[in-house]
């Protein structure tokens, strides 16, 4: 976007801050055969007494060559989480600052704002769950400095049209944080291909959906070099454990197994969308471009409690804007799915 500017943007103590120097930081050659007996560890090797490579550069040259992002435009963190609340603190000024969230959308983005003491300015999707792009702007001013738009948003499913998101990336003064935690269940192209024209953009992806790595907490981000140089600074140095970065490698190494799980949940997904559709307490089958499925129901409250008795736990959204009486049902295996079905039939 025309006339950006960063520092603008970015709080002024972080600006001068002096970033902790860790150990690692000040010698970072460890394949080398040296003794190191700078950080503190306890000498006997049992594969984690090592501090981890604080810039995870083997995780993230795998990222980059899977990606076509640069090693120095990605982020890494113990989940989206902290790559999320990582840009709160970078940008927002507790007490002053305030970001933009469209609901129905990840409860996250407001529950970091809340600790970080930001106010939230919440926008709703228009009724097809798009983003109303002339009232957003409305409400941009220099206090502004976050706008969350997730795509494919969850509960809804549905990933934003295109030129909308372009839109806003042109025309919003703050930053864009663009949330692709189900990109890779979506038809859609991921924006993180778009970095180069948008110096407010970020794209935080994670592990944790399709490269079924929920339990690691591996959250990454895209973003411009000098944005990420931002991030990087003010991150715990060890932010990301050694035992996650051996099981991402190892994970983004095999790439054709989470390929064929992709598939196969999208397959899944198709089967499960006309299966739903032939069920007579349920009224509207979302369209979905990520691995769950919205639905409304005849009466969502009771018949979450039904599938519970049933051995079935679904997230209920009834209470969501634009959510009354949805179910969100994620997309399990084909034996899971079957099970939710006949217990659908059966209420
Ligand atoms: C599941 C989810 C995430 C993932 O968060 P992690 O902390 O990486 O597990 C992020 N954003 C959205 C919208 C999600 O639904």
């Amino acid at each position: 976007m025309a006339g950006f500017n960063l520092n603008r943007l970015v709080r002024s103590n972080i600006q001068t801050l002096k970033p902790y120097s860790s150990a690692r930081d000040e010698f970072k050659e460890v394949s080398t055969d040296m003794v190191f007996i700078d950080a503190n560890e306890n000498p006997f090797e049992n594969g984690v007494n090592r501090y981890p490579d604080p810039k995870q550069n083997k995780v993230k040259a795998q990222l980059s060559k899977l990606k076509g992002v640069p090693s120095n435009q990605i982020l890494l963190g113990n989940g989206s989480d902290e790559v999320l609340d990582l840009i709160f603190r970078a940008f927002c000024e507790p007490n002053r600052d305030v970001v933009i969230t469209l609901p129905p959308t990840y409860g996250m983005y407001e529950v970091l704002a809340n600790v970080n003491a930001i106010d939230v300015i919440k926008i709703p999707l228009d009724n097809s769950f798009e983003p109303k792009v002339n009232d957003i702007l409305d409400e941009a001013n220099e206090r502004t400095k976050l706008l969350f738009l997730c795509s494919p948003n969850n509960p809804t499913s549905n990933s934003f049209k295109a030129e909308k998101i372009e839109l806003l990336l042109n025309q919003f003064s703050g930053i864009v944080v663009i949330d692709e935690a189900y990109i890779d269940f979506s038809h859609d192209e991921s924006w993180i291909n778009r970095l180069g024209e948008f110096p407010n953009l970020i794209v935080t992806q994670t592990l944790s959906k399709a490269y079924g790595m929920a339990g690691i907490r591996l959250g990454v981000s895209y973003a411009s070099e000098e944005i990420i140089s931002i991030l990087d600074r003010i991150k715990p140095p060890y932010n990301v454990n050694e035992l996650t970065q051996l099981k991402a490698l190892e994970r983004l190494s095999q790439q054709d197994t989470v390929n064929k799980e992709i598939e196969n949940i999208l397959n899944e997904r198709t089967k499960l969308a006309s299966a739903l559709n032939d069920i007579s307490i349920i009224e509207n089958v979302y369209p979905s471009d990520a691995n769950f499925i919205l639905a409304r129901v005849d009466d969502a409250n009771r018949r979450y409690q039904e599938l519970i008795l049933k051995g079935i736990v679904v997230r209920n959204r009834t209470n969501q804007p634009l959510c009354e009486n949805c179910l969100r049902f994620t997309v399990g295996n084909a034996e899971e799915n079957n099970l939710l079905i006949k217990a659908l039939k059966e209420l």
